[in-house]
């Protein structure tokens, strides 16, 4: 659906983003994440036409960004980051007006409009002027506005800033109910964002790609800190034993005591169990913990890597 080869943008000297490329598949919800600069807003205005790559090629829905603009901006639907609505158009007035835009057939237009309006729950201010909307309602507008015409690929750059928690807990449910037939890209800032509607996460910064995984394997990466009284071998040959066991790692020695790192298969949660043969065996526990892995480590690692290898590129 999205396929990005290497796009670069430039500012005179400044690398806003720098090779970019991946690809995001149909029915994929992705999350793009990034410190503040990082290239969000950059690469979204390139996918959407609005802004000319330096170099490099983005494919949406099978058409390039430069070569079929027009085609592009069909499939794609886009909300960005300041919605530019038209203060002193009416909700139901704004929908229409950009129905004409993208080339909605007349006879199909006002079935269309109802169908956005009634999606994104606007019904109670159709008729409202949409310079006295609440934030969270000019959101829905345009959100509203990016599904018109229903296109392949939703582009929703940081879709709920400024909305109260209610709001965001209502657009991040349209966003899960959208992802069932659409392919969507969201910028945000709000880790709980990304694990609470995405199965895939892509981290920018400096302009290139820091990481780029889906968020069920960063739940594998959970682990369970032991610490026991015992023989350290044995122990170890104990906790393998348990069902659900990836890996032990010995990981200390103090006095009688032993730690391990336990690695249980899909990052499973086996306190239980290696409490159970702990106790069996007569060897006193210390410490049992579920490490998890946040996205918020996975983030600050990652983008920490990615400021180390481009001092390291400048120097
Ligand atoms: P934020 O999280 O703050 O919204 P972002 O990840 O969306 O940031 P961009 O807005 O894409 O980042 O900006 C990337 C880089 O490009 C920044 O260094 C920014 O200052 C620079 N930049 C963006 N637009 C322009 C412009 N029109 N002229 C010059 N530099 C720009």
């Amino acid at each position: 659906m999205i396929q990005v080869e290497r796009l670069s943008k430039r500012y005179g000297s400044i690398k806003a983003v720098d090779r970019l490329t991946f690809a995001v598949g149909r029915g994929e919800i992705v999350g793009l994440l990034g410190p503040n600069g990082a290239g969000k807003t950059t690469t979204m205005r390139m996918l959407t036409t609005f802004l000319p790559p330096t170099s490099g090629r983005a494919v949406l829905s099978g058409h390039d960004v430069l070569d079929e603009s027009l085609e592009v901006r069909r499939k794609v639907g886009y909300l960005p980051e300041n919605v530019p609505l038209y203060h002193e158009m009416r909700v139901r007035e704004y929908l229409t007006f950009r129905a004409k835009l993208k080339d909605v057939p007349r006879p199909r237009r006002r079935a269309e409009i109802a169908r956005v309006i009634a999606r994104c729950q606007l019904g109670e201010v159709e008729d409202r002027i949409l310079g006295q909307l609440s934030k969270g309602y000019r959101q829905r507008v345009g959100l509203a506005e990016a599904m018109v015409r229903d296109p392949d690929i939703l582009i929703l750059d940081e879709p709920t800033a400024g909305l109260d928690p209610l709001q965001i807990r209502e657009v991040r449910a349209l966003i899960r109910e959208l992802g069932d037939r659409h392919t969507i890209l969201l910028s945000t800032h709000v880790m709980t964002e990304v694990e609470a509607v995405c199965g895939r996460v892509i981290i920018i910064a400096q302009g290139r790609i820091a990481l780029d995984d889906r968020l069920d394997r960063l739940q594998a990466e959970n682990a369970i800190a032991v610490e026991a009284r015992g023989p350290a071998e044995a122990i170890r040959a104990v906790l393998e034993k348990v069902p659900g066991t990836e890996k032990v790692i010995l990981t200390g020695r103090d006095g009688d005591h032993a730690a391990f790192k336990v690695q249980a298969r899909g990052g499973a949660d086996l306190r239980e169990e290696l409490a159970t043969r702990l106790f069996q065996n007569g060897w006193p526990v210390r410490r049992l913990d579920l490490k998890r892995t946040t996205l918020e480590d996975r983030f600050i690692q990652a983008v920490a890597q990615e400021e180390l290898a481009a001092d390291a590129e400048a120097a």
